[in-house]
Parts: C-alpha cells; structure tokens; sequence
C-alpha cells in the first residue's frame, strides 16, 4: 500500500496557530503573521521576524530573530485580535 501525499507544499501554518505562539521577542507576545515571501514569521510588533526553517517549521528563538526595526515599539502597538468565534464559553 503505498500512501499518497497529494500536497507537495510544506506543513502550512495556521493564522490561530500563529497568533496563539506569539512574539518571543516583546513583552506584549503580539501575533506572529507569515510575510509576502512565506519564509519568515512577522511580529505584528514591527521589530523581529523570524525565519522559517526547512519543513515549514518557525524559529523561534529570540537570538535567531532579524531584528527588523529597533525602533519599534511594542508597547505602542494595538493588536486587534480577531474573536475566532467557535465555541468559546
Ligand atoms: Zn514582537
């Protein structure tokens, strides 16, 4: 029996997956968003990306990230985080 694998494409990452890891690198842990490329993950916070390894999978870790703009300012930013409506009670 030989299984399949009809997507050729790697492990997609979800939006609730990617807002529920949140920054490692604020305070504020802001949700994470795939940029244009789709090879690395954005902080909604402006300042790091993180890039994406082989496999889909993201690093994660505060000393990998790319500091984007040390500018930012995490503590400025308004997150809106979308109610994923469901089932929550
Ligand atoms: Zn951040």
């Amino acid at each position: 029996m030989e299984r399949q694998d009809q997507s050729d494409s790697p492990q997609q990452l979800e939006g609730w997956f990617l807002e529920m890891l949140g920054c490692p690198g604020c305070e504020q842990r802001h949700p994470l968003h795939l940029n244009a490329t789709q090879d690395s993950l954005l902080c909604a916070c402006g300042r790091y990306g993180f890039p994406i390894g082989p496999g889909g999978v993201p690093n994660l870790l505060i000393e990998n990230a790319v500091l984007l703009d040390e500018n930012a300012r995490p503590e400025d930013v308004v997150v809106e985080r979308k109610a994923t409506g469901g089932s929550a009670s």
